[in-house]
């Protein structure tokens, strides 16, 4: 998933004719300071920490400054804090606006029914979980012909908007529409849509790529905003490559082995911590690399559940074998095997005369693995 950041979803907004305040993204104190000093950024005026976490308002993340020396300190407050798990490295300042009401508005995939969806609440500015699902309308959106007119009166309706108002929400909608289907987004969201006047502004925005349009949009190939380094570097690689916080590394082939292998890890008291899908490579060039890359996340032991279907279990331990010899003698790691499928034996056989514990039971392999990571073994 691609997360755009605030800033970066209000400049996607401005480019879709989505009203948006006028603001400006700063990484320093001077230059917070700066960009209001010289009216770039209007006074007073708002300072939002660019994290991708919600519930920056009652969190502290969003202040007012009615100086530039205010601005400074609401930088200083900010910047290098860590909210919930983020380090703030970006500011994002704005003209703050009298708001008249804060409404929710978002379009959204919708899995269950296999379509778009606009979902739109009049008590917005808080987040929509804790708003009473009475509150919230959910009206499935046609993908091909796109929003209807009637829809987008609901919502005005909904708002309790007319006349001209009624009439910006219609083109704002519209611009969103367009936004959702050119930018392939799973999710764009404006908490909260302030009415200020008669005009209404999105004061926030959360926009989320479908990652499997993210090479449509080379643009969006910078943004590494919530990845670690080793998983930006198997990204390159094309490595399904993950970095949780335990210390056991997990090697598997396929989304759904590799799941139900971290819940395994977790049942017999291990703490699993990279993992890394092999999918239905067998390529032992891409396994080495993979093996590389785990090395360097320094797990203290390796569980390798490879399930032999159509690639073969011998085939995969001899890549297996192979990779293990080209990680460098101080990066390498304990490692047990559990290995089945066509041609298992053989597999086996090929781990073991390597020096790998390797067996087909997944319970005693599990346990191996979680006492190896404990020191036990
Ligand atoms: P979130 O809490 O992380 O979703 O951050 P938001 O961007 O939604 O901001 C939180 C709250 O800050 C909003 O609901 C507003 O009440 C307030 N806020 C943000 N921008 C402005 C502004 O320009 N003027 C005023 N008065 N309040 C603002
Ligand atoms: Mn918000």
């Amino acid at each position: 998933m691609v997360k755009l950041a605030e800033w970066r979803g209000k400049e996607l907004f401005r480019r879709y004719g989505v009203p948006v305040p006028q603001g400006q993204v700063a990484r320093s104190p001077d230059e917070a300071e700066e960009l209001v000093r010289t009216g770039a950024v209007p006074l007073p005026c708002v300072v939002k920490a660019q994290v991708l976490a919600g519930g920056r308002g009652k969190g502290g993340a969003v202040r007012f400054a009615n100086t530039p020396a205010e601005a400074r300190a609401a930088a200083e407050a900010t910047l290098g804090l860590d909210f919930k798990g983020e380090t703030v490295k970006e500011i994002l300042l704005e003209e703050k606006l009298a708001i008249g009401h804060e409404y929710y508005v978002s379009l959204t995939l919708d899995r269950n029914l296999r379509v778009p969806i606009l979902i739109a609440s009049a008590q917005g500015g808080v987040e929509i979980e804790t708003v009473d699902d009475k509150a919230i309308d959910r009206q499935p959106v046609h993908p091909f012909p796109g929003l209807a007119a009637y829809e987008k009166r609901r919502a005005a309706k909904l708002f309790g908007l007319s006349g001209p108002t009624a009439r910006s929400l219609d083109l704002l909608l519209d611009s969103l529409w367009r936004a959702f289907n050119q930018e392939d987004a799973d999710l764009i969201e404006i908490n909260p849509l302030a009415l200020v006047g008669d005009r209404l502004i999105a004061l926030d925005a959360k926009v989320v790529i479908e990652d499997d349009a993210v090479f449509r949009h080379p643009e969006y190939a910078e943004i590494r905003d919530d990845r670690t380094p080793l998983e930006e570097i198997a990204r390159e690689k094309d490595i399904a490559f993950v970095q949780l916080s335990g210390n056991i590394g997990v090697i598997a082939n396929g989304a759904g082995l590799t799941m139900a292998t971290l819940d395994v890890l977790k049942e017999f008291g291990g703490d699993p911590g990279v993992f890394l899908d092999l999918g239905g490579t067998d390529d032992p060039k891409k396994v080495t690399e993979a093996f590389l890359l785990m090395a360097q996340a320094k797990p203290k032991a390796v569980f390798l559940n490879i399930f032999g279907g159509v690639t073969r279990c011998d085939t995969v331990a001899t890549g297996l074998v192979e990779a293990m010899r080209q990680v460098p003698a101080a990066d390498r790691f304990p490692l047990v095997a559990r290995i089945r499928g066509n041609n298992e034996k053989e597999g086996i056989e090929i781990l073991r005369a390597a020096g790998i514990t390797a067996t087909p039971g997944l319970k005693e392999s599990a346990q191996a693995v979680v006492a190896a990571a404990q020191g036990r073994a």
